[in-house]
């Protein structure tokens, strides 16, 4: 399903339960089920490879840079973890590194996932960038370069060909941390169509009788593309739909009770 609605991640690791296999939207469909923003989904830019540890996004807004094989930035990394899976799968090799320093470090450790990745061998770290460049073969030269660029961006000297305001955090400093990490599926946001009492609807918008669906089984709020998803917006159609689902359903088999008696 992933290859046929959503090409641009066919093959890519998948990082929820394997059980997930989207059955739900298969049996509506059979149902006769109208789908709906199949090509939406929450990607993630920040997975350390090859351990698959979530690397914390916070890193990024406080002041890390993404940079590929090159050493060099390929993209605003505040527009977004979830499609800055698809600008880190666009690399070379498919990977990027996390570039951040000791300060950014002790927030990433508030993190159970991050504290798994430094217990893992993930995370490295050295005293200036040129080691640190070392350590994961990296161009030391243009490594440095987009070093200088962001402290020029972060001191008001440049602005970011990329958009990103650099000026509200703190620039990087030695002691230097990286970690390699590449993009990942987190979940499917596209899915059957539901009416707001969260009844399954089919392709001319009329409910099915007695099929509801929530969460991900149910089309999401984020549109069709992969930046429309915003944090949160999984749990919030599982959440508010199972809810919605629960109420109606239970109303409809007490209307169908009183009906047939
Ligand atoms: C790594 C990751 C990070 C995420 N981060 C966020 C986030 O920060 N914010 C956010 O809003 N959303 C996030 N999501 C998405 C969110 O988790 C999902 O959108 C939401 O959990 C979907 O809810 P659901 O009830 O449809 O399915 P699930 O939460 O998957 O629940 C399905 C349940 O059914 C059970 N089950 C499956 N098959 C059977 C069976 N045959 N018999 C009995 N039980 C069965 C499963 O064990 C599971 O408990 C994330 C997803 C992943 C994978």
């Amino acid at each position: 399903m992933v290859k046929r609605h959503i090409p641009e991640l066919a093959g890519v690791d998948y990082f929820g339960h394997t059980g997930n296999r989207g059955d739900a939207v298969a049996w509506g469909e059979t149902l006769g089920a109208a789908v709906a923003d199949m090509t939406a989904y929450q990607g993630h830019g920040s997975v350390a490879t090859p351990h698959g540890i979530l690397i914390t996004w916070a890193l990024m807004m406080e002041g890390g840079i993404q940079v590929n094989a090159l050493g060099e930035r390929f993209s605003n990394e505040h527009e977004g973890y979830s499609e800055q899976c698809v600008n880190v799968l666009a690399q070379p090799g498919r990977v990027a590194w996390n570039v951040y320093d000791e300060r950014l470090h002790r927030l990433g450790l508030e993190f159970p996932d991050y504290r798994d990745a430094v217990a893992a061998g993930a995370i490295k770290s050295a005293p200036d960038i040129e080691m640190l460049a070392s350590q994961f073969g990296l161009p030391a030269c243009a490594l440095s370069r987009t070093l200088e660029q962001t402290a020029d961006c972060a001191s008001g000297k440049a602005t970011d060909r990329f958009g990103r305001d650099f000026t509200t955090k703190l620039p990087l400093e030695p002691p230097y941390y990286a970690v390699k990490v590449t993009g990942s599926l987190f979940h499917t946001q596209g899915g059957l169509v539901v009416d707001v009492e969260a009844r399954v609807c089919d392709a001319s918008g009329q409910p099915l009788p007695n099929l509801f669906a929530g969460g991900g089984a149910a089309r999401g709020i984020s549109g069709a593309h992969v930046w429309g998803y915003l944090s949160g917006n999984g749990l919030l159609s599982a959440v508010s739909l199972g809810w919605i689902s629960g109420q109606a359903s239970a109303k409809l088999a007490v209307d169908n009770t009183h009906s047939t008696t």
